[in-house]
């Protein structure tokens, strides 16, 4: 464990302010990553600012209908929230689906977007890795890639995000709120996260003086006709091989609206508003869920041991799909897949 300086941010200005004051210092709320990350000397900031008792627990309701929800809501709060349970199941399901309970509690919702690749290099430095040390390789692409990306994938980095709630905050479109030196902004979800290309070690467009405030989520909540399906190496406190948020809106069998998001196959949640496009009008069948997946997976490139995901993942979005049109949702304790 490394030497680093603590201090706690009474206010969201004065966290901003320490941010920017510091090159090197580093937020901390639930440190769930983090602090494994200093263990493994992968992060070394030379301060900690504590942002765990800001103002920002709240789950509140925007004008627009939506929820606003605090950066430091834990993860276990938000999932047993009553309104997330109502109008955003599809979002209480994929958090459930996630990590421990232990690490459920602890770890905030600003933290969950923030949290970093699980890729084994990643952690391991004595192996190059261009997202901890740029220019320095990636040891993934020609090494183990079971857990690697299929989509999104650059020549500097093939890792993926680990998160499941964010996958449903795709699929929900999610807007982020953000604070910095030069005010507030709000970042649309889908842009929040970035792919490697050249830059792997940036995960998202957050800025290094900016803090998370807020995630807010639209009206659109698809309560009715939704799934969040995890396929993993085993059934509990495990990432994802694969997952599918799956969302619905149906008038009788025909599909209105349609969203759809994978988690465990990219950089950043993925989706693909074309394949979304496409189930728009047609019959909620088997024949159309098939289309979607071939439509969301016709880049998909698989690296040796990790090329199992792309029909894991064709077979996986049908599934997901089958099970939002049913009504019949994948249950996140009786984990079965049905
Ligand atoms: Fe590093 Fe990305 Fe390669 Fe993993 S996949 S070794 S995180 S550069």
């Amino acid at each position: 464990m490394i030497n680093f300086q603590y201090a706690r941010a009474t206010d969201v200005a004065d966290a901003v302010r320490r941010i920017a004051a510091e090159k090197g210092a580093k937020f901390i709320a639930g440190g769930t990553n983090l602090l494994d990350l200093m263990k493994e000397d992968v992060e070394r900031p030379a301060r900690l600012i504590d942002i765990s008792r800001l103002p920002l627990d709240k789950v509140e309701e925007t004008k627009d209908g939506g929820l606003r929800i605090g950066a430091v809501v834990p993860n276990s709060d938000l999932a047993w929230h009553p309104l997330i349970e109502q109008r955003y199941p599809l979002l209480s399901s994929a958090i459930l689906a996630g990590a421990s309970a232990q690490l459920r509690n602890m770890a905030s919702t600003g933290g969950n977007l923030l949290q970093r690749t699980r890729c084994l290099y990643f952690y391991d430095t004595a192996t190059p890795c261009n997202k901890r040390d740029p220019g320095s390789g990636c040891s993934a692409i020609q090494g183990l890639n079971r857990m690697h990306a299929i989509l999104g994938t650059s020549e500097s980095c093939i890792a993926t995000h680990p998160s499941d709630m964010c996958v449903a905050l795709a699929a929900l479109e999610a807007k982020v709120h953000v604070a910095g030196p030069s005010g507030e902004r709000d970042i649309a979800f889908a842009d929040f996260h970035r792919l490697p290309g050249d830059t792997p070690e940036r995960d998202s467009n957050l800025g290094l003086d900016e803090i998370i405030t807020a995630v807010e989520l639209p009206a659109r909540g698809f309560a009715a006709n939704y799934s969040y399906l995890k396929i993993r190496d085993r059934l509990s406190y495990a990432f994802a091989l694969v997952s599918v948020a799956a969302a619905l809106e149906l008038d009788g069998n025909t599909i209105r609206e349609a969203r759809l998001a994978l988690g465990g196959v990219a950089h950043k949640p993925w989706r693909d508003p074309a394949a979304e496009a496409a189930l728009r009008g047609k019959a909620a069948n088997e024949a159309a869920f098939e289309q979607a997946a071939g439509a969301l997976l016709r880049d998909a490139k698989g690296f040796g041991h990790n090329n199992f995901k792309i029909d894991l993942a064709r077979r996986a979005i049908v599934r997901a799909l089958t099970q939002a049109a049913r009504g019949t949702p994948q249950s996140q304790s009786d984990k079965r897949i049905r």
